[in-house]
């Protein structure tokens, strides 16, 4: 059976990307969240961005509608049953993640492949909470989804071959570059990048220097397009911290100790672009 509809959970920075993606090169998606407002603010996230590749000239208006066509929302899990792959793209939170897995194993067909969007989580452990670990794979799109080309695609214990090659097919369908990694905290990507911007956090603790000047010495002493703390800030600081956490328990070392600024800053919900203010403040 070919991937023909899929269905993505969760409308938020990843999940409208990754619909939008899918939308773009054929598939028909549903785009779920757990209420109106969030799955609205989804689908406004996938026209302006739409709207801004016809502006650039790079897609034709009639072609931005047949796209928008192929995208349906909902807030209702149960319509799992109508997709050949589920991409679970929700909050980086184990507790979460599980419950959403043990319902779409309620509610989708036996042979729907189960993908999590995942930066750094188990997804051997994932997999446990359903019935179908075989069918059960990591498919982690880089941000901004419609922008960067790579896929980590991540074999769980138990992901059956057949799973991984079809995961594979529909990664060159989406005109990405996909890499195969297997499942330890972090896979390839947040192994490396989550403890350099950590330690970027640890510098502006530390009072060694400015988030300005930190990102600066990347920016410009390393070629780094973003600095480490503009890049947390687009990340997530939420999401940072729960990699950085999946890293410390997952490994046992303290090398990779959250930052207590780090922790502060969620606190005070602080997540950096998403809700105006992290390490820089936006209008
Ligand atoms: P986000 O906060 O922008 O969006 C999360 C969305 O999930 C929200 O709209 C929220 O309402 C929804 N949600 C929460 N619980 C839900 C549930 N039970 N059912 C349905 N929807 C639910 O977060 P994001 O940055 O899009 O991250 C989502 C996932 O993608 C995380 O696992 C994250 O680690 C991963 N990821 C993030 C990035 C990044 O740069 N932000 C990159 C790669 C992967």
């Amino acid at each position: 059976m070919d991937i023909q509809r899929v269905m993505v959970i969760g409308a938020g920075q990843m999940g409208s990307g990754i619909a939008q993606v899918c939308a773009t090169n054929g598939y028909q998606v549903i785009l779920h969240d757990i209420n109106e407002r969030y799955v609205q603010k989804g689908s406004e996230a996938i026209n302006k961005q739409l709207k801004r590749q016809i502006d650039k000239g790079r897609i034709a208006a009639d072609e931005v509608e047949r796209i928008n066509a192929r995208i349906e929302t909902t807030t209702k899990l149960q319509r799992a049953e109508e997709a050949d792959i589920v991409i679970e793209a929700v909050v980086e939170n184990m507790e979460v993640k599980k419950t959403l897995f043990q319902q779409l194993d309620e509610f989708a067909p036996p042979e729907t492949i189960l993908a999590t969007n995942t930066s750094s989580l188990p997804i051997t452990e994932i997999a446990a909470e359903t019935k179908r670990p075989h069918q059960v794979i990591g498919m982690h799109f880089m941000n901004p989804v419609p922008v960067m080309k790579l896929v980590e695609i991540i074999r769980g214990l138990a992901t059956s071959e057949e799973v991984y090659e079809k995961v594979e097919e529909m990664a060159k369908a989406l005109q990405k570059v996909f890499v195969d990694v297997s499942d330890f905290p972090g896979f390839v990507s947040n192994r490396i990048l989550m403890p350099m911007i950590n330690e970027a956090i640890f510098t502006v603790y530390e009072g060694v220097a400015s988030p300005q000047d930190v990102d600066q010495v990347m920016n410009l002493g390393m070629n780094h397009p973003m600095g480490p703390l503009t890049l947390a800030d687009f990340i997530g600081l939420d999401t940072c911290l729960y990699i950085m956490e999946t890293l410390h328990e997952g490994f046992g070392d303290d090398k990779y100790r959250p930052c207590p600024l780090l922790r502060k800053y969620v606190k005070a919900g602080w997540l950096g672009r998403k809700t105006g203010r992290g390490f820089y403040v936006y209008e």
